[in-house]
């Protein structure tokens, strides 16, 4: 631009204006002087205004980080930026820069000062080994102040300044910066030397040391430690270690923390080492009365005021009054202005003494305080670990208790898979003899009783590992009462308690609920009931409204004490006195049933007294539907089914179980092919192939799911169910899951595995219903009302005739529908001795007589002579 401008015949002074220089370059392109001046003055404006404010954004770093370390505050970066902007912009657009001139070249004596003790310890001190080899920056590691920097500034001002006053002479004067310049790399040195360099460090963190090398074994690329204060990661040489905090700290944090009174380094504070310096110059009393609250406040209105003289004194100077008048006038002015301004620094500089004092105690207070908390948490740390540690051991033991159940379960369900398996084979059976019908249904339910006990064992374990599945089923509701009724009955009669069960309401028929839970909470409940009460009654009654089924079981028997009351839904609790030393019982009923009442919805309520009864109440929603969805029970029996003859595999090296499997399977027209093992049944493989498979999990060598894999890997596409005694199926890894079909525990009811196979088959059933089957139905559904069990009876002993069409027996039936108490017991005398009734209708009757149940003895009479009535006008008509 230079070169242009004189070529363009520019004065070489005019050439060294840069606003001329744009302004020839703007009428080169514009040709229009006016233009060109705007344009001028525009792009001057532009980057007056970009150096300005660039200036201003690094000054507000500056400033903002030397407030953050001298104040312990953030006063935030944008009050900074906008405060030097607005002082940029005033000093340009009002043109003080020549008024501020002479009072920046004073200021540059100290930022020569500065700058000079800097270079100074950089150039000489670290390589003489008088100051550490590294630049240290953390507050927490440093001196409040460093003789050797502050010191020699301090001194190199003052030689500088005095120089600029004229003291030295005019040489000097003018070479005032240089003073200062020169004086620091004579003092930096000179006072290390004499403090011995001890004044760079007030400590390190050598806590930091483990934590170092642990971050570095996690990764040794980039070492970083994580600040306890803001949580954010930094490198190592930006951290320190707090000891108010006890953690590491960065060093943002720690130059804005105020809390920690500087507790890591207590004698590298500034009022320390004031008192330290003092005290090798003034005798100690002196120092000490400079310390105390008024020494602080003089001292502090000392300096503020020399500050304030300096200043007044340098404004003098600038102003140079022209006249004797005008100097006198400013004198006064000046000292009227400086004794002004000690009054108001003398009130300030107290009150600031004293918020001092008082933030400093609020400070040490709530320190206290905080350690006091601290502690507490450390307590409360420790307690907590305990208790983890012993939560830990009560779930190993409670861990060690359900393997415990799991392998108990393990070895019962395989014998009872036969039991209840070969009941219900027996049971269906057109050749078993009616009279052991009963009989086999109560072996029957009672194996799939002690099957849910076993169950209820694995829930409760289930239920505490959080495991723990409810399913929805459609129930029939007075089917299942009568099934409680009958098994209960029978247990009470042969203790002689007389047990009852009541409907209150009409039931629907079919409800919704997990009927295996539901049947698990009566059974337990009822059990108890029949166990605790040796003598007297038991009654069930249910109730149901609005879809809420309330089960009552009432009893007669010893009672709970009331403060035993509460811990009996505990598990293992058992209340252990005379009346009960000898019953056995696990402690787990009530447990169950409670844990299995609160998942389900529902409430449990106990009363009972001492001596009198106990009363148990169930209420659970159970919403009522239309129709049974097929998986209620099934009272068909089925004979065979439609289609082809398919054939089944079955592996288990149990003979028993394939056996039974056997004789369910075979008479209803499958091809049951058995195998011992997985290595016989892959022999069999070679000449045949099964269109389902039932493979038993745990054998000897290979086991049921690596046989089911290995089925799978061969491409053998027939369904696979697996049958176990091992419960754990939710527990199964996906890849096992995907060679079987269907996972079945033992003891498989009978229909659950023909419904699996129907479904895996896609088969049809042929059923066989006889009236047989409708009957006892029929009579069964009777018994739910009041009376005990008149059908089992019937078929439990064979030599049990029918109740006879005899006039004294028409005459009881009379009188019992009539309700004629002597009547009754008269017949009842007169049959006793007559031997018209076999001896257990008798006692049946009696038994009803004695609990004033003349409906039920009507009843009894009615459904035992009519049954037998009925069958025996179809004898031969025999089910295949
Ligand atoms: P278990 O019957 O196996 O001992 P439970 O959990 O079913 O365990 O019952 C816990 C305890 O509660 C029993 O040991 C018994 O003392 C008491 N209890 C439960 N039901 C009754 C009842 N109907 N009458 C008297 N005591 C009962």
């Amino acid at each position: 631009m230079a070169y242009l401008a004189i070529s363009d015949g520019a004065t070489d002074i005019q050439a060294t204006d840069p606003t001329y220089l744009y302004q020839r370059i703007f009428f080169f392109l514009t040709t229009s002087p006016t233009t060109a001046l705007i344009l001028a003055a525009v792009f001057v404006f532009i980057c007056q205004m970009k150096i300005n404010l660039t200036n201003a954004y690094a000054g507000s770093i500056a400033w903002s980080n030397f407030f953050s370390r001298l104040t312990h505050s953030h006063p935030g970066r944008v009050v900074w930026l906008v405060f030097n902007v607005t002082i940029a912009l005033l000093l340009m657009e009002l043109g003080i820069y020549q008024a501020l001139g002479a009072i920046l070249g004073v200021f540059a004596i100290a930022a020569v000062s500065w700058l000079g003790s800097l270079s100074a310890d950089l150039l000489i001190n670290k390589p003489l080994g008088l100051s550490p080899n590294y630049v240290e920056f953390k507050r927490a590691h440093l001196y409040d102040i460093n003789p050797v920097g502050t010191g020699s500034m301090l001194i190199a001002t003052t030689l500088g300044l005095v120089s600029y006053l004229g003291v030295f002479g005019d040489v000097a004067k003018s070479l005032c910066h240089f003073i200062s310049l020169g004086s620091c790399f004579v003092f930096v040195p000179l006072i290390a030397w004499i403090t011995k360099g001890k004044y760079y460090l007030a400590r390190q963190s050598p806590e930091l040391i483990p934590m170092i090398e642990l971050a570095k074994q996690r990764n040794p690329k980039y070492v970083t430690l994580t600040c306890g204060i803001c949580e954010n990661a930094f490198e190592t040489e930006d951290m320190s270690f707090c000891s108010a905090y006890m953690q590491p700290i960065c060093s943002l944090c720690c130059s804005l923390d105020v809390r920690c009174l500087d507790s890591c380094k207590p004698q590298a504070s500034i009022g320390q080492q004031s008192d330290y310096f003092l005290k090798l110059f003034l005798p100690k009393g002196l120092v000490k009365a400079l310390s105390s609250r008024f020494g602080r406040f003089a001292s502090l209105l000392l300096v503020i005021n020399i500050i304030n003289a300096a200043l007044m004194m340098l404004i003098y100077r600038q102003m140079a009054p022209s006249s004797l008048s005008e100097e006198a006038l400013l004198k006064d002015t000046m000292l009227a202005l400086f004794f002004t301004l000690l009054i108001v620094s003398g009130v300030l500089s107290w009150l600031f003494v004293l918020a001092h004092e008082s933030r400093v105690v609020a400070q040490k207070e709530s320190n206290r305080q905080t350690r006091k908390l601290i502690r507490e948490i450390d307590a409360h740390q420790e307690t907590d670990k305990a208790l983890q540690h012993a939560k830990e051991q009560a779930e190993r033991a409670n861990e060690a208790k359900s393997r415990y159940l799991t392998g108990i379960s393990h070895e019962l369900r395989t014998p009872l898979q036969s039991i209840i398996g070969y009941a219900q084979l027996l049971s269906e059976k057109a050749n078993t003899p009616s009279g052991h019908q009963n009989g086999l249904d109560i072996i029957h339910r009672s194996g799939l009783y002690l099957a849910d006990l076993i169950e209820g064992l694995l829930d409760i374990s289930k239920i505490e590992a959080g495991r723990f599945d409810l399913y929805r089923n459609t129930v029939d509701l007075p089917k299942l009462i009568d099934q409680l009724n009958s098994m209960f009955a029978m247990q009470a009669r042969s203790k002689g308690v007389q047990f009852q069960a009541k409907i209150l309401a009409p039931l629907p028929q079919h409800v919704i609920t997990d009927e295996k839970r539901l049947r698990q909470i009566l059974i337990n409940l009822l059990s108890n009931a029949v166990k605790y009460t040796p003598k007297g009654s038991v009654l069930f009654e249910v109730n149901y409204r609005n879809q809420v089924a309330e089960f009552i079981i009432r009893d007669t028997g010893i009672g709970i004490k009331e403060g035993h009351l509460k811990r009996i839904f505990d598990p293992f609790e058992r209340v252990r006195d005379v009346s009960t030393g000898n019953l056995p019982g696990t402690g787990l009923g009530l447990t169950i049933v409670k844990l299995l009442t609160e998942i389900m919805g529902g409430d449990l309520q106990a009363r009972s007294v001492i001596g009198e009864g106990s009363e148990f109440r169930v209420s659970l929603m159970l919403p009522w539907v239309s129709q049974g969805d097929g998986s209620a029970y099934e009272y068909k029996r089925i004979v065979s089914y439609r289609g082809y003859q398919r054939t089944l595999m079955v592996v288990d090296d149990d003979p028993v179980v394939r056996g039974l499997l056997s004789d369910i399977l075979v008479p209803l027209g499958f091809n049951v092919l058995e195998a011992a093992d997985a290595e016989s049944c892959l022999d069999e493989l070679e000449s045949c192939s099964p269109d389902l498979f039932v493979l038993d999990v745990s054998m000897p060598g290979m086991d049921g799911l690596s046989l089911a894999k290995l089925l799978r890997d061969r491409a053998y596409s027939a369904p696979i169910i697996m049958l176990s005694a091992d419960a754990k199926e939710n527990q199964r890894k996906p890849d096992e899951q995907a060679a079987f079909n269907q996972y079945l525990v033992k003891p498989v009811n009978n229909s659950a595995l023909l419904d699996a196979i129907k479904h895996w088959l896609v088969l049809e059933w042929v059923y066989q219903e006889t009236e047989l089957d409708t009957l006892a139905l029929t009579a069964l559904k009777k018994t739910v009302s009041g009376n005990e069990e008149p059908y089992q009876d019937v078929l439990e002993d064979p030599s049990v005739a029918t109740i006879p069409d005899h006039e004294s027996v028409r005459e009881l039936m009379a009188f019992a529908e009539m309700g004629y108490k002597k009547g009754v017991r008269g017949v009842l005398d007169q049959l006793a001795k007559k031997d018209v009734i076999a001896q257990t209708h008798l006692q049946q009757l009696e038994s009803l007589y004695q609990g004033f149940q003349f409906d039920a003895i009507a009843q009894y009479i009615q459904t035992n002579s009519q049954l037998m009535c009925e069958v025996s006008e179809k004898p031969n008509d025999e089910p295949q």
